[in-house]
């Protein structure tokens, strides 16, 4: 039998209890020095390798580990810290990575002076790739220069090494660090960079050779994407140059298919690929028949990136063929990192426990590969209790009624085309809704929450632990939703909102409420920095059992006779930002939660809400890597946005809010969502976003935000009046709502009311102008 190892490409930094966030904090504010934090570090390392040892992994992977993001690691690894923080050389190398992390208080608050001064503000922050994890992102110039710079990953090698592990080192590719970071200078090709690069890359490649490291695992995800031509090119001579040097390589891709890529990745002189067999299974047996037999062949068939359990009997039916065809060594990991899943499942004590033994977190993922190692090696007979609980669980998850409802599907099946189409067209809603609200010109409004405040938390953290009665719970609620209804009265805002008192997350909110949904206890993910996530999981078919924002928001509009816009997130967002059956595909979970809000929409329709805001601000995160995907998804994504709102009449508006991201390349599915009124983010963008829709003329209304509402700072009046001049010269006027960027609730009230007075006074201005 051939030689069958196990690893995993990289493992949570966080911690089984996110020791790492807490002390990360403490650091933060003082409390703890630099060494008490190394020392939290090198203790969470140390029992990260254990797992990864006791679990049988041929090694332990060196190098996934930061203090904050793994990308700001290689900035400081390869001596390429941009000069604008102006570090003295005198700073520790941990301050100066915080500083670039976080900025530089003092030097970063700077709004209103201009962008070319030297300053301290950190690092931008993007995702990494399809994730919902946050790298910061390297600034390039024609002067960056690049040396060794740390020695930070060396030492954890050495200290791996001294626990007694055999030691795998992990680096991000040189073409994928140029690839993800940034030029800061007009015209610079990143690329032009790589020549200075190759050589610091080879010299740390010997250096870990001289360590003792006999693999390196080299991360190219790039590799998943639409290259251009001169960036593929570039990938065969690097690796021919770091090939003199280094130990063997693994040359690691992951989050979609290779497609165009697959024989340049196969063929580069490096001594093993890794591929994402649970993004592309249908590459496996090209790239076995592509790959060297001499090469390792990594199969990545345990999923990075989700919480299920692995379907045991589907993977080895997968691995097998690939067994037999690879005639070189074959390992298996895990699809990517598991940076993207949470610890483990045993931390879960709430869980429902029949869902919970469907799932599978970091070091149940470990446990697999395990079982599947063995079972393709043909020693079953060690793993014959671990297989039959697989299979059981496998068994029964796709049995259960919990997660197969026939109401469910029958309301799917049923649908028709027409379902995802309003009555009549934008221009005929547009006539019947300017007679039924009689908005003034230039309408004000907001994005839906209020501030959050200590009170309000409170009460809600009360309720939950049951310290609070239900009936108080509700008159604390109304008192804040009272509240925010006469603010925006005497704002004279003109579209009002209830204000989300009630709502701890946008997301969650809705999950707790759904059928099909699961909360996990302890299912933290890395965000960004010390941030964490917790998704929900949707495990069965959705289903709204009752009505989830009804008597809120009719009580906000018993107060007022002005109209009060319901609030709720859209089928993409509520997918998007949760763990998804992988059972289906997502386009069938979207749409079935597409209905339920659908219910929600029609159902505050006959409570006499008039207009319903349908939030989706993470639409164009949900685009594939690659552009052929693009079509079929946003085909998908604009119908379930369009099953949720047709449910109503023509005099009931629509509307949609999304965050700050481009728009111009999907303008035309945007437009295809067919909202009678959309809210961006635009202030940051100083206007210049919505130049786009004025282009492309765009055809309902639009209410680009007028102010940045993530920061305390309170604009002028007349800052405003500039913003929606320059909007009223690219978008009709008659279809222009004023807004802020995005909802309020991480403000406080006295700046909230400051800069909504601002709003309602340019509106005012506006009007009388024009
Ligand atoms: N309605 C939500 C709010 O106002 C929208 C949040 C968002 O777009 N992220 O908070
Ligand atoms: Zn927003």
């Amino acid at each position: 039998m051939k030689t069958l190892r196990t690893h995993t490409l990289g493992f949570p930094r966080m911690g089984a209890h996110r020791e790492l966030k807490f002390a990360l904090e403490k650091h933060w504010r003082g409390e703890i020095g630099e060494a008490a934090l190394e020392q939290v570090g090198a203790d969470l390392r140390q029992a990260h390798w254990q797992a990864q040892a006791d679990a049988g992994l041929g090694f332990v992977t060196v190098g996934d580990f930061a203090y904050y993001d793994h990308v700001a690691n290689h900035i400081q690894l390869l001596g390429c810290e941009p000069t604008r923080f102006g570090f003295a050389g005198t700073e520790s190398e941990l301050s100066r990575y915080f500083s670039m992390a976080r900025g530089v208080t003092g030097k970063a608050q700077h709004s209103g002076c201009c962008a070319s001064h030297a300053h301290g503000f950190a690092l931008e922050m993007t995702k990494w790739f399809d994730t919902n994890y946050h790298y910061l992102v390297p600034e390039f110039s024609s002067t960056t220069e690049f040396k060794l710079a740390s020695t930070r990953l060396f030492d954890e090698v050495a200290e791996a090494q001294a626990l007694g592990h055999p030691v795998k080192a992990v680096l991000l590719g040189p073409l994928s660090f140029l690839y993800l970071g940034k030029e800061k200078e007009a015209g610079l090709d990143r690329l032009s960079l790589l020549d200075a690069l190759l050589p610091v890359y080879e010299y740390i490649l010997t250096r870990l050779k001289q360590q003792g490291v006999t693999w390196v695992q080299v991360d190219e995800p790039i590799l998943g994407l639409d290259l251009p031509a001169d960036w593929r090119n570039a990938f065969e001579r690097s690796y021919w140059q770091l090939a003199r040097s280094a130990p063997q390589i693994l040359l690691a891709t992951y989050f979609s298919p290779l497609e165009d890529n697959l024989r340049l990745a196969c063929q580069l002189p490096v001594a093993g690929l890794h591929v994402d067999a649970v993004r592309a299974p249908h590459e496996l047996v090209g790239v076995a028949d592509w790959l060297p037999a001499h090469k390792v062949l990594s199969v990545g068939i345990v999923d990075g990136r989700n919480i299920w359990r692995t379907d045991v009997d589907a993977a080895l039916k997968r691995l097998r063929p690939v067994a037999d065809k690879h005639r070189g060594e074959l390992w298996l990991a895990p699809s990517c990192s598991l940076l993207h899943v949470p610890f483990s499942l045993q931390a879960e004590t709430l869980l429902d426990a029949e869902i919970q033994s469907w799932m599978a977190f970091a070091i149940e993922k470990l446990d697999e590969l395990l079982v599947l190692s063995a079972a393709l090696g043909g020693d079953t007979a060690s793993v014959t209790a671990e297989l039959q609980a697989a299979r059981h669980a496998i068994a029964a998850r796709r049995a259960s009624p919990r997660v197969h409802r026939a109401d469910v599907a029958l309301r799917i099946a049923r649908a028709v085309d027409s379902d995802d189409k309003r009555q009549s067209a934008f221009p005929q809603r547009q006539r019947l809704q300017r007679a039924r609200f009689a908005l003034p010109p230039l309408p004000t409004t907001t994005i839906g929450s209020f501030p959050q405040t200590p009170a309000i938390r409170a009460a809600r953290a009360a309720f939950k632990r049951g310290a609070l009665g239900e009936a108080d719970y509700r008159q604390k609620m109304e008192a804040e939703i009272t509240l925010a209804v006469r603010e925006q009265e005497a704002l004279g805002i003109d579209v009002l909102v209830h204000g989300e008192a009630e709502r701890n997350d946008m997301v969650e909110y809705f999950g707790e409420q759904l059928d099909g949904f699961a909360f996990t206890e302890n299912g933290w993910v890395q965000s960004y920095g010390s941030r964490c996530v917790k998704p929900p999981v949707i495990y069965g078919d959705v289903a709204r059992p009752r009505a989830m924002t009804v008597a809120w928001t009719a009580f906000a509009q018993s107060l007022t006779t002005k109209p009060v816009k319901g609030m709720l997130t859209g089928p993409i967002t509520l997918l998007q930002w949760s763990f998804v059956r992988d059972d289906q595909p997502r386009s069938a979970t979207t749409e079935q939660i597409a209905w339920a809000i659908r219910d929600e929409v029609v159902d505050l329709e006959s409570a006499g809400i008039g207009i319903v805001q349908i939030d989706e601000p993470a639409i164009r995160e949900g685009l594939p890597l690659r552009r052929a995907g693009w079509k079929p998804y946003l085909a998908q994504a604009t119908r379930a946005f369009r099953i949720s709102a047709s449910g109503v009449a023509d005099d009931t508006q629509i509307h949609t809010h999304m965050c700050y991201s481009e728009f111009n390349d999907i303008l035309s599915e945007i437009a295809a969502m067919d909202a009678d009124v959309i809210t961006i983010e635009t202030s940051r963008s100083d206007m210049e976003l919505l130049r786009g829709f004025g282009d492309f003329q765009y055809p309902n209304e639009i209410g680009p935000g007028v102010y940045d509402i993530h920061s305390p700072r309170v604009p002028t009046q007349d800052e405003i009046l500039r913003l929606m001049r320059k909007a009223v010269a690219v978008v009709p006027r008659e279809n222009l709502w004023i807004n802020p960027d995005c909802g309020l609730k991480t403000r406080g009230w006295p700046e909230t009311r400051a800069a909504l007075a601002s709003m309602v006074g340019a509106a005012k201005v506006l009007r009388e102008e024009l």
